[in-house]
């Protein structure tokens, strides 16, 4: 077996403050590893890459109280080593004063943070309460520590209605003019995420074409200037219906083995592939009880579930079996695809 040309390794050692009903990752309950932990799987993957970057997370990042000795450790085992992600814990941001401002020297210039609407329909998504006014006030702390916040909505039939909302936050917040006097540009996107872990379960409250036209036009423009896109279609899909349409014509299978992978380590040493929310079928082994060499053996193999049945199952054959062709909902093409896939996986297990 060749080594990687670099291998990403994020383990979850504290969790996550929130329960997201949007979150992909999936809400399974916060561990408590520790820094030998971290230091245990770093090693065990060593001989197996060229090159490596380690992360002590892969949902929120420095929440958990040791955060920068952590950053520091993460450091010392990376070869490569990436800038602070403009992701944040807002959990931290309102409890721990030496925070933001640690992320600003580590260069940290933008952080993006997550509005649905109104506060009570924001606690509702982030299962808990109190979360709507910790964004607000992260955003004033953000700002007066010289970084800008980037604001982005996950949005479903259940809260396009409180879009305006949000409209009216970003103005009263004076945001554009705030981030323009730091040199920066105000970002809000909006988006529906991808359909797997917790929001595979809002596959219901799907947005459709027909409510799209609730979007305030000024959203849209915001939207489209993020990701910079010609119309809110490229940004949010095609319908179910014509995606099924499509894909009934694909037969291709795919081998989901990359050069450079990215593996999430639970708190239990499960390791799973970042393809989608970490879940059996994309179970790579346990790296206590079968060590590294199995865990980097069966994804080489692609013989994890998910990634076996991707290489030998086509496209037509799980669209037929798990899509719904007369849904309106909408969906990017690669989303629909990993939750077809998903949904094949499962009917396998069951
Ligand atoms: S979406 Fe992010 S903040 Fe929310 S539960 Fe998942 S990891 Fe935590």
């Amino acid at each position: 077996m060749e080594p990687f040309q670099k291998l990403t390794v994020c383990l979850d050692m504290h969790g996550c403050p929130n329960r997201c009903r949007h979150c992909w990752l999936g809400v399974t309950p916060s561990g408590t590893l520790n820094e030998e932990d971290l230091r245990f799987v770093a090693a065990a993957f060593r001989p197996y890459t060229q090159e490596m970057e380690v992360f002590d997370w892969y949902r929120e990042p420095d929440f958990h109280d040791g955060y920068q000795k952590r950053w520091e450790l993460t450091q010392l085992l990376s070869d490569s080593k990436t800038p602070h992600f403009e992701l944040a814990s807002f959990w931290r941001a309102v409890r721990d004063p030496e925070y933001v401002p640690w992320l600003y020297g580590l260069g940290v210039r933008a952080v993006q943070l997550t509005v649905f609407g109104s506060e009570k329909t924001t606690d509702w998504f982030f299962g808990r309460r109190g979360a709507y006014q910790e964004i607000l006030k992260t955003i004033d702390i953000l700002l007066d520590n010289g970084i800008a916040p980037r604001i982005q909505t996950f949005v479903y039939q259940r809260n396009i209605d409180e879009l305006p909302h949000i409209l009216t936050l970003i103005r009263e917040l004076k945001l554009k003019k705030r981030c323009q006097e730091l040199g920066r540009t105000f970002e809000y996107f909006l988006h529906q995420g991808t359909c797997d872990g917790e929001n595979e379960k809002l596959y219901e409250d799907w947005i459709t074409p027909s409510e799209i036209d609730k979007i305030p036009q000024k959203l849209v423009d915001e939207t489209l200037r993020y990701f910079q896109a010609s119309s809110l279609q490229e940004v949010l899909g095609e319908t179910e219906q014509e995606l099924c349409k499509m894909l009934m014509q694909d037969h291709s299978v795919q081998s989901l083995v990359v050069r450079e992978p990215v593996f999430y380590v639970d708190k239990n040493f499960d390791v799973y592939p970042n393809l989608s929310t970490p879940s059996p079928s994309y179970c790579l082994g346990n790296l206590k009880a079968e060590g590294a060499g199995k865990v980097v053996d069966t994804y080489c193999k692609n013989r994890s579930l998910a990634q076996n049945i991707r290489l030998t199952v086509p496209v037509s054959e799980m669209v037929k079996a798990c899509g719904t062709p007369d849904s309106q909902r909408l969906f990017k093409r690669g989303d629909y695809m990993s939750y077809i896939h998903n949904r094949y996986c499962r009917q396998m297990i069951s």
